[in-house]
Parts: structure tokens; sequence; C-alpha cells
């Protein structure tokens, strides 16, 4: 039988109690089906989630470390919460009847190959403390972000990869540090629903990208590197790619992503599942579409020395077509279009920014 928290005392249920007791935390409204929580919602998949839920009428509470950095976020009521602490988790799960769990501290090869302990250390309080909060509360549903980053290395020696299906993930060889605190959160999701009642769900991304994402600081993916890249290019000039640029991976754009997290949402499938496109290119072919997109022509080197993760990477979407009876839509020329647009658009206004700050500090240096 589905074991649910006891909302006039649910902190009893707890083994070591909340620091920060809020009265108002158990308070449980008539309906909860149309109230979420997002958390994450200050991200790049986040923030485009929370704009889908209140166009298709839900209330929702985006919570994050950040508001979204590019645009004001869509949410109801968004709160900066760590989630690293279960006291704001606590805060963070009130009232609803669903959580999207997508906070997460992670970046691209480069920054996920280099702070394996800080990612793991964080993403394991962050899942662990998400996954408590919504027991305690009650919460119907909740849905975990994992990734294609928990599929063996093993199976992704070859730039020529098979396609990776859901059954691929054992035995287990993830990838090292964010990989696997993926696969054992997933694996919290499962026991906390065998355990608990709570209904969970699992959606393992294949290399989200699209406009409002990160393209520079060094947390940015390869879409996103190479539109940044190409759009700070001359035309007939030359840019950095990673590796031989022979290492394939598929792309997935976000307004896909955030119907296929929808769909799953509300499915009744409770085993981790793909979602990702299943066309699979090299890196050098990324770059050769981007530069098609920008009209330039571009030349390469090739830093041998950077980190370039697996060979290849695919997504088999047989699962993900059978389950959701649907599969990603927009073409990878077309969302790479809306992408680098995106991103020459925020390259441009940065210049202009820096122009007019110089042309201002040239000028408060003559008035003194
Ligand atoms: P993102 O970095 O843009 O968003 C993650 C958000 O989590 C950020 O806004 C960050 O501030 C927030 N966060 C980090 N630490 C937090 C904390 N302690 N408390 C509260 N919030 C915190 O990343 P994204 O691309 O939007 O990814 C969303 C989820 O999907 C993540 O769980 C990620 O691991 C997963 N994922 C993404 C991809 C992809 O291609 N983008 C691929 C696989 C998995």
């Amino acid at each position: 039988m589905r074991r649910r928290a006891d909302t006039t005392g649910a902190a009893h249920a707890l083994t070591s109690p909340p620091t920060n007791s809020h009265p108002e935390l158990f308070y449980n409204p008539m309906s909860l089906n149309h109230r979420v929580v997002v958390t994450g919602a200050g991200g790049f998949i986040g923030h485009h989630l929370t704009k889908y839920l209140v166009e298709n009428g839900y209330w929702v509470r985006g919570v994050d470390i950040k508001y979204p950095e590019y645009e004001e976020t869509a949410a109801h009521e968004f709160e900066i919460l760590d989630l690293r602490r279960f006291d704001n988790a606590l805060v963070a799960m009130r009232g609803v009847g669903q959580v999207y769990a997508l906070a997460a501290d992670m970046g691209g090869i480069g920054f996920i190959e280099s702070h394996k302990g800080e990612i793991m250390r964080n993403n394991t309080l962050i899942s662990l403390n998400s996954l408590e909060a919504a027991r305690v509360h009650g919460v119907e549903r909740l849905l975990y972000t994992s990734s294609a980053c928990i599929y063996p290395g093993y199976l992704q020696r070859d730039e020529n990869v098979t396609p990776l299906k859901e059954s691929d993930a054992y035995p287990a060889d993830a990838e090292d540090g964010y990989g696997w605190e993926k696969l054992y959160t997933e694996r919290m999701c499962r026991h906390y629903m065998e355990d608990f009642g709570l209904e969970t769900r699992v959606v393992r991304f294949h290399n989200i990208f699209g406009p409002l994402g990160t393209y520079d600081g060094g947390r940015e993916k390869s879409p996103a590197a190479m539109c940044r890249k190409i759009a700070m290019a001359e035309d007939g000039g030359t840019i950095e790619v990673w590796g031989d640029g022979h290492q394939t991976r598929s792309y997935c754009y976000i307004d896909d992503c955030v119907e296929g997290i929808y769909r799953l949402m509300n499915s009744n499938y409770s085993q981790p599942i793909n979602l990702g496109q299943d066309r699979m290119i090299s890196v050098n072919e990324l770059v050769d579409m981007v530069a098609a997109v920008a009209g330039k022509t571009i030349h390469r080197t090739h830093n041998l020395n950077a980190p370039q993760g697996v060979r290849g990477r695919n997504s088999d979407n047989t699962l993900l077509r059978d389950v959701l009876n649907w599969e990603p839509e927009v073409s990878l020329e077309e969302g790479l279009a809306r992408t680098y647009r995106w991103i020459s658009q925020q390259i441009r206004k940065a210049a202009g920014d820096a122009e007019r700050v110089r042309v201002m500090g040239a000028g408060a240096g003559e008035d003194a």
C-alpha cells in the first residue's frame, strides 16, 4: 500500500528532524495536481520547462541557487534555495503534487572531467535531499533528470557506436564522477518508489541544446561552444576543436526535450528511459553544420590534449517511441539555426555593451 506522509506532523517521519521547521511546510491544499516544483529552474532546461508548464496551466514554483540568466522566469513563485541543505529542500517541496528534479552541478566535458569530487558531493546531496523532502511531504510524483553519462564506457569506444538502449546500463561503468551520481540516484528513485510509494520517473538526456543555454565560461556543451566560436570568428577564420573531431554524438533540441519530460511525467512508465535524438554526427560535422547556418567558411585546428569524453554516443529510441508514442521532431539543422541566431545576438550585444562602457569610461576619464 502506498505510504503517504502524515501531513499534520510529517516531521516525525524524519530520521533526523529538519533544523529549520516552517509551520506552513506541512500544509496540504485540496488539490495538488496542478501545483509543481521545478528544481534547477534558473538553469537551461529548467527555465524552458517552467515556461512550458505555466503555458499549460500549471502553478509552478521554481527553485535554484540563481535566477535565470537571460530572461525573466515564468514561475509563479521563485525561491533561491541551496538544495544541498535538507531544511531548504523541505521548504522547496511544500504543498505540491509533482516535482521535476533538474537541479545539478553540471557542465560540458571540460567541467565534469575536472570537478569530479565537487560534482559527486553536490549532486548526491541535492538528489537525496530532493527525494527525501518529496517523500516527507507526500508528493505524488518526482521526475529525475539522469544522463547518457550513466552508460558504460566500454560500449562507447568506437565512433560508429551501436545506439545505447536502456538495458545497456549494467554492468555499470559510468562516466567517472558525474555519471556515477546519476546512476546512484536512478537507483534511489527506484527504491523510493518500491519502499515508500513515491511515484518516480527517470529520464536519460542525450545532449540537449538550444537558446537561453550557457554558451561561455567553461560549463557550455559542444553545440553552444561551436556556435560561440563560429559567431566570434571571421568568415574564412579558424576555430579550435577539442580532439580530432571524429568523436560522435546525437543532439536534441530543447523544445523536444521539454515535451518529452512532460509526456514522461504523465505516463505510467517508471523505469529509466532515453530522451534524445538518434541521428549521430561527428563533432567535425557539427562544426560544418553551424558554419553553414552562419554562412561562413570556417577552418579547424584540433587540440588533441583537450578532454573529449567517450568516442561515440547515440540514443536508441525504441523504448521512447513505444512508451510515449512520440519522439523528438525538431531537425538538427533547424535547432542549430535557432541556437546560432540567439548566441550570435548575445555576442553582438555583449560587444556593444563593452564598447559603450569603453566610450563612457573614456568620457569619464576626460571629465576628471
Ligand atoms: P543547468 O546547469 O543549466 O541547470 C542546472 C541548475 O541547477 C542550475 O541553474 C544551477 O544553478 C542549479 N543548481 C546547482 N546547484 C544547486 C543547488 N545546490 N541547489 C539548487 N539548485 C542548484 O543544466 P541543464 O542543462 O539545464 O540540466 C538540467 C538537468 O539535466 C541536470 O540535472 C543535468 O545533469 C541534466 N542533464 C542535462 C543534459 C544536457 O544536455 N543539458 C544532459 C544530461 C543530463
